[in-house]
């Protein structure tokens, strides 16, 4: 078994020439008056026309994080967005 999940292409809705490959940018939003940066936040990009579509899991991995951090307090480590899933630790 190969892995090509990270492999895929998608033919962009913009320009429809253009390839759209995941890359790993940085995501910029904000949070009520304050801007969080993400970094390594996949994101769809043409290599033609230059769009950008976030990874719509991604940005709902955010938003969670996003609103389950509001109401608790100043918080400003954001862990960085879920590339794979991961074991649950094993306890030592
Ligand atoms: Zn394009």
């Amino acid at each position: 078994m190969a892995d090509t999940m990270e492999e895929q292409t998608i033919t962009c809705p913009d320009c429809h020439a253009g390839k759209m490959t995941i890359k790993y940018i940085t995501y910029f939003t904000w949070l009520g008056n304050e801007l969080v940066t993400v970094p390594e936040f996949p994101a769809w990009v043409c290599d033609l026309c230059g769009r950008r579509d976030y990874d719509n899991r991604a940005v709902s991995w955010l938003n969670t994080l996003l609103n389950s951090s509001t109401g608790k307090g100043k918080r400003r480590q954001y862990p960085r967005p879920p590339r794979a899933e991961q074991p649950p630790a094993a306890s030592s």
